[in-house]
């Protein structure tokens, strides 16, 4: 299996480039921010707890989104590999994940992870919102609470994968296609080392 994590702030293009790549490789898309979403408009009890955190910009507990996550490897347990966006997004995730992984005897295979500067990611985020429909992009404070979180608790993520020797950093910030094309060359020779095995 081929199991990328989509790295990188609120606003650095993820979910764009998610839905690119995954049409390109053929590997499952799995976004907790999306599940999470689907959750609050199918108002499920795990909806309705979700909502209270992602509108203040906190985290939604560990033990829920990794929950979400064994459920979707289960759901797909026939996948070439796993494209995760959003997720993991604390030490315990990564570790736990790293755990699902292992169980199903795979790993991650690779950590990209986008880098775009906070003025640049706050724009895209104040744009995103006139649009999305997404309460927690409206809010400037809200935004700057998601950076804070971002620092404090996810960025520790990215060390834990660096000392695997699995992280690698891309310019964010440029055209979509750009990115696309830079992202794609890192996860390509993923699949043809799979053909020379
Ligand atoms: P996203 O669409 O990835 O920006 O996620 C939107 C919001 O959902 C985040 O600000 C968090 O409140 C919540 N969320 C998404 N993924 C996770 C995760 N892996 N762990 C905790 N909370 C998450």
């Amino acid at each position: 299996m081929v199991n990328i994590i989509l790295f990188g702030p609120p606003g650095s293009g993820k979910g764009t480039q998610s839905e690119k790549l995954v049409s390109k490789f053929g590997l499952v898309h799995l976004s907790t921010g999306n599940l999470l979403r689907q959750e609050i408009a199918d108002k499920t009890p795990l909806g309705l707890e979700a909502k209270n955190f992602i509108d203040k910009g906190q985290l939604v507990p560990d033990e829920v989104v990794i929950g979400m996550i064994d459920t979707c490897l289960e759901k797909h347990n026939e996948a070439k590999g796993f494209l995760f966006d959003g997720f993991p997004r604390t030490v315990a995730q990564a570790e736990a994940l790293d755990k699902l992984l292992s169980l199903r005897k795979t790993a991650i295979s690779k950590v990209l992870a986008l880098d775009v500067s906070e003025e640049e990611l706050v724009h895209r985020l104040l744009e995103r919102g006139k649009t999305s429909g997404r309460t927690d992009d409206t809010d400037e404070g809200v935004i700057r609470r998601r950076f804070q979180v971002y620092r404090n608790e996810t960025e520790p993520v990215a060390s834990h994968y660096a000392k695997a020797h699995k992280l690698e950093h891309i310019k964010g910030e440029g055209s979509v296609d750009d990115i696309f094309e830079a992202l794609s060359g890192r996860i390509t020779p993923f699949f043809l080392a799979k053909v020379e095995d």
